[in-house]
């Protein structure tokens, strides 16, 4: 089994959800008490949350990458980046080590292509939705139609994301609220949603609506243990 490198912290609420799947992952896949190798840089969220906010993106690359370079030297044989957000880093990350780094947008899309999906919402954070770090690739590399939320469900998503998800608050009055959105974007077009931020699955799930779901978190964490199994 190859050993899973993983970046944390952002949040951390997200993280755990990141070490069950991989952990279940493994279990699932190898039985027994089989149990997922991760080497884990989890970092303080609250210094990363504050370069994002002031736009200052390449000291989030610079210490991302050095996390990242303490993953690698610990053994990891390939990278995972635990939030949606930070892949807007990802090209910076990715050049400062020598192991690959599997993009949560890749492993999302190969998903949606697989199921025949091509028309997707996008709910994550206000920089997820609304730069072309995300889009881009899904629209350029496998021809998904994004859309995304307006403006004002833009703006409530993200305060949730930051002010209850990434605090570890879920509240059923968020949850209507997001609701709301994804029926706006089904219809608008959207075959299904994807969860373009780690912690929306805290929130929301299938249980709650008809439209497909597609959790970003889980879905970058299976494909990180099919790879990690992949030679076994
Ligand atoms: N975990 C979130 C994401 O997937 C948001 C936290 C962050 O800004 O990194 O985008």
């Amino acid at each position: 089994m190859k050993t899973i490198g993983l970046l944390g912290g952002m949040s951390w609420e997200s993280t755990v959800s990141y070490y069950r799947a991989l952990n279940e992952g493994v279990k699932q896949a190898l039985g027994g008490l089989h149990s997922a190798r991760i080497v884990m840089n989890s970092v303080d969220f609250a210094d990363i949350e504050a370069l994002q906010k002031s736009g200052d993106w390449p000291e989030t690359a610079r210490l991302l990458s050095k996390a990242a370079q303490s993953v690698e030297a610990g053994g990891a044989d390939f990278l995972l980046i635990g939030t949606n957000t930070m892949h807007k880093v990802a090209p910076e990350i990715q050049a400062a080590i020598s192991i690959p780094l599997l993009h949560i947008a890749d492993a999302t899309a190969e998903k949606l292509k697989a199921d025949g999906v091509r028309h997707v919402g996008l709910l994550g954070t206000r920089y997820t939705m609304e730069q072309d770090f995300y889009k881009g690739p899904m629209r350029d590399r496998y021809e998904m139609d994004v859309l995304v939320p307006s403006d004002d469900e833009q703006a409530m998503i993200h305060h949730i994301i930051f002010e209850e998800l990434c605090l570890g608050v879920i509240r059923d009055e968020s949850r209507q609220r997001y609701l709301k959105c994804i029926d706006h974007l089904h219809e608008r077009g959207a075959e299904a949603i994807v969860l373009g931020c780690t912690e929306i699955a805290l929130l929301v799930g299938p249980e709650h609506t008809a439209v497909p779901l597609y959790d970003t978190a889980q879905i970058h964490a299976e494909e990180a243990v099919r790879l990690a199994l992949m030679d076994l």
